[in-house]
C-alpha cells in the first residue's frame, strides 16, 4: 500500500502535523465544510468535461481504495497497449506514493500528461502537485513529451454549445517540474520519515493552520486555546462609522450571488456573476420581508435588476453583511446608476472589520453564522454557500431551504444593525 499520495503530500507541505493526523488519526478532522464541498464538486465537473479535449479515453478510477494495487497494474497494461491512446485518473506508484493523473494521452511513442484546474488562475500549490506527479511518472519511467496544465479560459465567452478546445487552455510546466524533481524526492523522504513517527510531531498552531488552505485538524488543535466568550469592538470607530443624518426608512438586503464555472448562459464567461435570489426586509415589502429567485430558470437572472431598482428606490438606507463590494455589484449590474447620488449601502461585514470587532467564533473568518455566535450566543443551522450549492442542484425542496434561509441571514443582519446602531 502506499504512504503518500499527492494529497496528503500537499497536506504535509502545509504542515508535517496536519499529514500525520490524517494518516494515523483521520477520526479527528473537521467536518468538511459546505465550502470545501462544492469546491471539491466543482473540480469533479470541470474534470469530466474536460475528458472533452482528449475523448474516448478508458477511465481508470478505482471505486474504492482496496482497488488501488489492481488499477496499477492495468494502467501498465494500457501503457503497452497501442490501442489505448487517452486513460483517465491514470494510477501510478513509486516510492510509496501514490498519484492518480487526471488525462494520459499517448503522444507518438511517448505520453503527454494532463492535470486538469477548474480555476481561471494557476496557483503555486497547482506548481507543486504537478512536480509531485512527474516525480512519480518519471520514477516509474513512464515517458513523457510534456507535462501541461489545463484550466479555465477567463476570455472565453458562451455562444452555442459549450467548446472545450476554447473554454480551456493549457500550460507547459515541463520545465518547472524537471527542475522541481531533487526538491520533491527529499520532501517524499522527509514525509514518508513523519508517517512513520510514533507520536504525531510537535507544531505551534499559526499560520499554516489556514495557508494556503484551511486545516482538516483546526478544531483538533485549536481546541485547547482559551479566549474569553465576549466580543470586543472599537465604539469610538462604530460610532464614527454609523450613517448620519439617522435613514427614515432602512431595509436589509441579502444578495444570493452565484459563478458557474463553466458557463450556463449564452453570452457570459467562466464564473461570470450573476443574481440568483434576494430577500428584502423592510417596512413597504409586504409580510415584512421580499423573495425573489430564478433557482429552477437562470436565465430569468435580469428580471432581478429592474425588481431591485425600484425596490430600493423606496429606502434611504440599505444594509447588508457580506465580505464582497456589494456598492461595485449593484453598479455592475446598474442597480444604482452612481454611488453619490445612488442608495446608500451600509455593509457591516466592513464596518465591523473598520471597528476591530472580535470574538473567537470568528476566528476563522467574519461570518454571519459566526456573527450570529458572537452577538447573540445562538447558532441557527444555515450557511449562505449552502444556499447557494443546493440552489444549483435541481432539488426544489432545498429551494424552500434556500428561500428560507435567505430571510433568517436577513433577520440576523437586521439584528445586528438594531443592537449596535439603535
Ligand atoms: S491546525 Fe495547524 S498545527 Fe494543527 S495540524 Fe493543522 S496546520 Fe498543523
Amino acid at each position: 500500500m502506499h504512504i503518500l499520495s499527492k494529497s496528503t503530500y500537499i497536506k504535509g507541505l502545509q504542515c508535517e502535523k496536519a499529514l500525520y493526523m490524517q494518516k494515523k488519526h483521520p477520526y479527528l478532522r473537521d467536518k468538511l465544510s459546505i465550502e470545501q464541498r462544492a469546491k471539491f464538486q466543482r473540480g469533479t465537473d470541470v474534470g469530466v468535461l474536460a475528458h472533452e479535449v482528449f475523448p474516448d479515453g478508458i477511465d481508470m478510477s478505482p471505486t474504492t481504495p482496496s482497488q488501488f494495487p489492481k488499477k496499477v497494474k492495468e494502467t501498465w497494461d494500457n501503457l503497452s497497449n497501442p490501442g489505448v491512446k487517452v486513460m483517465y485518473e491514470a494510477v501510478f506508484q513509486y516510492n510509496d506514493t501514490l498519484i492518480m493523473l487526471d488525462m494520459l494521452v499517448r503522444d507518438g511513442d511517448k505520453w503527454l500528461a494532463v492535470e486538469v484546474k477548474s480555476s481561471m488562475r494557476l496557483s503555486d500549490t497547482y506548481y507543486n502537485d504537478a512536480a509531485l506527479q512527474y516525480y512519480v511518472l518519471h520514477g516509474c519511467g513512464v515517458p513523457l513529451s510534456d507535462f501541461r496544465l489545463m484550466y479555465l479560459n477567463g476570455d472565453y465567452v458562451k455562444d452555442g454549445p459549450i467548446d472545450v478546445n476554447q473554454l480551456f487552455k493549457m500550460e507547459s510546466v515541463m520545465e518547472y517540474v524537471v527542475e522541481r524533481e531533487a526538491f520533491v524526492a527529499q520532501n517524499v523522504e522527509r514525509l514518508k520519515a513523519v508517517v512513520a513517527l510514533p507520536h504525531a510531531p510537535v507544531v505551534e498552531i499559526g499560520e499554516q493552520c489556514d495557508n494556503p488552505y484551511p486545516c482538516d485538524f483546526y478544531g483538533h488543535c485549536w481546541k485547547h486555546v482559551r479566549e474569553p466568550n465576549f466580543y470586543t469592538i472599537d465604539y469610538k470607530t462604530l460610532y464614527s462609522l454609523a450613517p448620519q443624518p439617522k435613514p427614515k426608512s432602512v431595509a436589509y438586503l441579502n444578495l444570493l450571488l452565484y459563478r458557474p464555472a463553466v458557463p450556463e448562459l449564452e453570452g457570459t464567461r467562466p464564473y461570470e456573476e450573476m443574481i440568483l435570489a434576494f430577500a428584502l426586509q423592510g417596512e413597504h415589502e409586504s409580510e415584512g420581508c421580499f423573495v425573489w429567485d430564478c433557482f429552477d430558470d437562470h436565465s430569468r437572472w435580469k428580471e432581478v435588476i429592474d425588481l431591485l431598482v425600484e425596490k430600493l428606490s423606496h429606502y434611504e438606507l440599505i444594509v447588508c453583511f457580506t465580505p464582497q463590494n456589494l456598492s461595485t455589484t449593484l453598479l455592475r449590474h446598474e442597480i444604482i446608476q452612481n454611488q453619490t447620488v445612488g442608495y446608500k449601502i451600509f455593509n457591516l461585514f466592513e464596518v465591523l472589520q473598520q471597528a476591530h470587532f472580535y470574538h473567537p467564533a470568528i476566528k476563522r473568518g467574519l461570518t454571519l453564522q459566526h456573527l450570529e455566535t458572537a452577538l447573540f450566543s445562538e447558532t441557527k443551522l444555515f450557511e449562505h454557500s449552502r444556499i447557494l450549492l443546493e440552489a444549483t442542484s435541481n432539488d426544489l425542496l432545498s429551494y424552500q431551504q434556500a428561500r428560507e434561509d435567505l430571510i433568517v441571514e436577513n433577520e440576523i443582519v437586521a439584528k445586528t444593525y438594531q443592537l449596535l446602531f439603535k
